[in-house]
């Protein structure tokens, strides 16, 4: 008999581990202490891409020493589950206003940059004092716009990825690692 998906044990469906939980702590670690001297006495908006910016983001803020405010932003981008088409759809958008506010995007992964290229155009035309990305991970390879990365976490090869926060069809988000999929889990979806 198949599983049912909530027996499903998520570590069973990963191939390899590609970046391990105890380098995330490290390096989240790392990241909230430079953007923590680099933004002393100014007045920081972390804008978290939603969805998968936000395991990312929940551990970032902890690491920091800094007085921020944080605010999300959901956006659906027209494609398949694995490529992004670059048009973008606001599925939320920001709560608060970040005219004068210096904002840092928080994505989870840099890809072919079209979703990062798009949001950078649209916050800018709000007026924040200034505007920069940290996105915890970026895949070699893949840009498709050039896209400044004030900060970033780790360069992964140009694979799929799940965990912390990456999900495939709305799962694995919640692995405390990052890693690749079993060809067995998307085999019949032809993600790849
Ligand atoms: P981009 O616009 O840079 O091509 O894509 C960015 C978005 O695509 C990410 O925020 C993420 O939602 C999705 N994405 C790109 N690569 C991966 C991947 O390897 N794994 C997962 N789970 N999502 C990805």
């Amino acid at each position: 008999m198949e599983a049912n998906v909530t027996d499903r044990v998520l570590s069973d469906d990963i191939e390899d581990v590609i970046v391990s939980e105890e380098q995330i702590k490290l390096r989240v670690r790392e990241l909230g202490r430079q953007i923590s001297e680099d933004y002393r006495g100014k007045d920081l908006m972390l804008v978290g891409i939603l969805r998968g910016a936000f395991v990312f983001l929940a551990d970032l803020i902890r690491e920091m020493g800094i007085s921020v405010e944080t605010d999300f932003i959901a956006i659906s981008s027209y494609g398949s589950a694995s490529t992004t088409s670059g048009v973008v759809r606001i599925l939320k958008d920001l709560d608060d206003d970040i005219a004068d506010k210096h904002v840092l995007i928080v994505e989870d992964i840099l890809d072919t940059g079209l979703t990062l290229n798009y949001l950078i155009k649209n916050l800018s035309s709000r007026r924040p004092a200034s505007l920069e990305i940290c996105s915890f991970i970026v895949k070699e390879g893949k840009q498709r716009v050039p896209i400044r990365l004030k900060y970033s976490g780790f360069t992964v090869p140009n694979t799929f990825v799940v965990g912390y926060g990456l999900d495939y069809a709305q799962m694995y988000r919640n692995l405390p690692f990052i890693g690749t999929l079993k060809r067995s889990v998307y085999e019949d979806d032809a993600i790849l």
